[in-house]
């Protein structure tokens, strides 16, 4: 059976992996297709595209954005991207900026309570334009001003800690435009994470096309309680593993294998979509 894993990061976010580390493990586990979700950037596809082609893996090209709905933090997978559309790049060079001071911001917050990271040591480390807190928190192990990654982000990350910074972040509904402008599908992410049913019905109303019901840290009766969900909306389903690479040791690519048929209907969608609107 074929099987894919929508859900992906590399060292263009904060992932570990390159993209060709990537699809070589996708390709020692047998992934038929994958789809890279890099955070706020689709920087990395040219790269996966060309090493899934060598490995003949289906590549779909993606990201995975931060955006909010009434107060709420949701991410909202891209799928079938176009990478070259002008104003989805526009947008995420935007946000990209934004976690660049970010991440001046958390340092500042840190050197606050007196610990004496740099951000430069920071930027060296996550060395892409799409930073964030777990580029914070590796930075911190490995001046060793922590003990380990979960530390950091119990002691000083996490949203309430005090070198939490919030992030400014689209709309989910705007997002969700901007994905459809530049001919892809939109899926919000693991929504088990953020337990925040309450707005997935503002998402549908704005179009979104479909929901990650199995997810690494999504237990089988989460799975079913959104697979539920994407019924009784109408909803197509997705599923990946969300690995981060060697990030906190084994790595999750593997642990979610999406049968094939779920991408085929996401084919059949982008497909459709393409041929009722043939200049969008
Ligand atoms: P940011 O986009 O900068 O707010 O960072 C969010 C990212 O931090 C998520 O995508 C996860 O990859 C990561 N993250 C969140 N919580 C933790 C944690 N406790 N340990 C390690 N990584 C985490
Ligand atoms: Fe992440
Ligand atoms: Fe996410
Ligand atoms: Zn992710």
């Amino acid at each position: 059976m074929k099987f894919a894993d929508l859900h992906l990061h590399t060292f263009f976010s904060d992932g570990t992996f390159t993209p060709e580390e990537l699809v070589e493990r996708a390709h020692a586990i047998g992934f038929a297709a994958i789809a890279l979700t890099d955070h706020d950037t689709v920087e990395g596809c040219a790269r996966a595209a060309a090493a899934c082609a060598r490995a003949d893996i289906e590549f779909i090209s993606g990201t995975e954005l931060t955006a909010e709905h009434a107060d709420t933090e949701v991410h909202i997978l891209a799928y079938f991207v176009n990478t070259q559309n002008q104003a989805l790049l526009t947008r995420i060079a935007g946000f990209q900026s934004v976690r660049q001071s970010r991440i001046r911001e958390m340092v500042a917050a840190l050197n606050k309570l007196g610990i004496p990271l740099k951000a430069e040591s920071v930027f060296e480390l996550a060395n892409c334009k799409s930073p964030g807190r777990p580029h914070v928190a590796r930075a911190l192990v490995k001046e060793k001003l922590i003990g380990n990654l979960d530390e950091a982000f119990e002691r000083y990350l996490k949203k309430g800690r005090p070198a939490w910074i919030p992030k400014t972040k689209m709309s989910a509904l705007e997002s969700v435009e901007l994905i459809h402008q530049a001919g892809g599908l939109a899926v919000m992410a693991h929504p088990g994470l953020n337990r925040t049913d309450e707005v997935i019905p503002g998402l549908v109303d704005a179009g979104l096309d479909g929901i990650e019901c199995f997810h690494t840290k999504h237990p089988r009766a989460t799975a079913e309680h959104y697979l539920q969900i994407a019924r009784q909306y109408g909803l197509l389903v997705t599923g990946g593993s969300d690995c981060h690479g060697l990030s906190k040791g084994r790595p999750l690519i593997g642990t979610v294998r999406l049968p094939f048929h779920y991408l085929e209907k996401l084919k059949t969608k982008v497909v459709q979509r393409k041929a009722a609107k043939p200049n969008g």
